[in-house]
């Protein structure tokens, strides 16, 4: 319900513009039309509320309505019929008829698509209709010059403040959607990319190196005893670490590497077209920076990393084998002490690895 008021607040706020600038040249236009036939006064009244009040009283009804974008249906519903009954008072004149008629229904088709346009043609038939009713049925078979002239603006103005506001329209919505993109793919805590568009770049890196027969090296980064920190310093300031771990993980990587949280206090990074080594120097370098960090608020905390690394592995079939690797060089980095980085290639142990060289 929220959702659906607020909508109609911003198509109430769009209509408004469009329906007082269309009323008003389509006021121009009828009266020229209606001046020849000597209309009562009653006639010109109803044309200038229409014309010039009607617009401000559909906004303010629309505004105050439970669901305004319901209210704006039947504002434009109220439209299509005062349409076709200006169309029967000006004896359908050929000009102002078509104009006032199409207009209106481009109005309903950009607002509804087909089930509104089709909607509004029967409001507009039932407003001929009782136009017919109160005006004599006659059909003027011409339009003068001046008629013509008088709806010259509405037939230029008209369609292109509408198509500007919806290019308007279409430029917001595809900047919405980049950033709901970006939002999607966004951990909201850190900033960091989340676990699944971390993954997907996970498989894009894979299938890199795969090509390109490189080297990099993937990194699995997990707090140590972050339980014990949050059940000891308070959540907010579990919060602070994860953070602090992000920003650090944002300035002290290469602009190519790919940083993300995995999830809890579990963080990612791919570091492309790296050796083992020189990842784990890096690694090693961030493991004993954020060691050494201090936090203001909660001066006692020291927080250590433990870090599984592992190397990209021709053999390997798939991104899933790769991060495998990583996952178990963390759980010996967990069982090994914690507070170090661990590395693996070729699913071997690195250290292993050196020895039988
Ligand atoms: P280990 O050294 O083996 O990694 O132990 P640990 O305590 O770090 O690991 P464990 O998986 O037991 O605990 C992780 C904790 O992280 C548990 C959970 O409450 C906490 N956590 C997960 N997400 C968040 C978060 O967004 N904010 C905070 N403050 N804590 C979180
Ligand atoms: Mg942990």
């Amino acid at each position: 319900m929220g959702n659906s008021g607020g909508k109609g607040l911003s198509l109430a706020r769009r209509l408004y513009a469009s329906r007082t600038l269309g009323l008003a040249l389509g006021l121009l236009c009828v009266s020229a039309a209606m001046y020849p036939l000597d209309p009562a006064p009653w006639v010109w009244g109803l044309m200038v509320f229409n014309g010039v009040f009607w617009p401000h009283v559909a906004h303010q009804w629309a505004r105050r309505a439970k669901v305004p974008f319901h209210a704006e249906h039947r504002n434009i519903l109220v439209d299509a019929f005062i349409g076709g009954f200006w169309v029967a008072a000006m004896q359908f004149n050929p000009l102002p008829s078509a104009a006032t008629l199409s207009m209106m229904a481009m109005n309903n088709v950009a607002i509804g698509g087909l089930r509104f346009l089709l909607v509004g043609f029967v409001a507009q038939i039932l407003g001929m209709m009782v136009g017919g009713l109160v005006f004599t049925p006659t059909f003027i078979p011409s339009t003068t010059p001046l008629q013509m002239f008088a709806c010259m603006p509405l037939l230029i103005v008209y369609p292109l403040t509408l198509g500007w506001l919806c290019f308007r329209q279409a430029t917001t919505l595809g900047r919405q959607k980049r950033e709901l993109l970006a939002l999607s793919r966004t951990d909201s805590l850190t900033g960091l990319l989340n676990h699944g568009a971390w993954k997907d770049q996970l498989e894009i890196e894979f299938q890199r190196c795969k090509r390109q027969q490189q080297g990099g090296a993937i990194a699995l980064i997990d707090i140590d005893h972050f339980k014990i920190i949050n059940d000891t310093y308070g959540h907010v300031a579990g919060d602070i670490v994860l953070r602090h771990l992000s920003k650090m993980l944002k300035q002290n990587l290469r602009a190519t590497d790919v940083a993300g949280r995995y999830g809890g206090d579990e963080f990612c990074v791919i570091l492309p077209d790296l050796p083992l080594n020189g990842a784990a120097v890096a690694m090693e370098a961030l493991r004993d920076r954020f060691a050494s960090l201090g936090y203001e608020q909660s001066p006692g905390l020291k927080v250590s990393l433990s870090i599984g690394l592992a190397a990209f592995d021709p053999t390997h079939t798939d991104a899933t084998l790769w991060l495998n690797d990583a996952d178990q060089a963390l759980y010996e980095a967990k069982t090994t002490g914690r507070n170090r980085v661990i590395c693996r290639s070729n699913g071997m142990p690195y250290h292993e690895l050196l020895d039988s060289v």
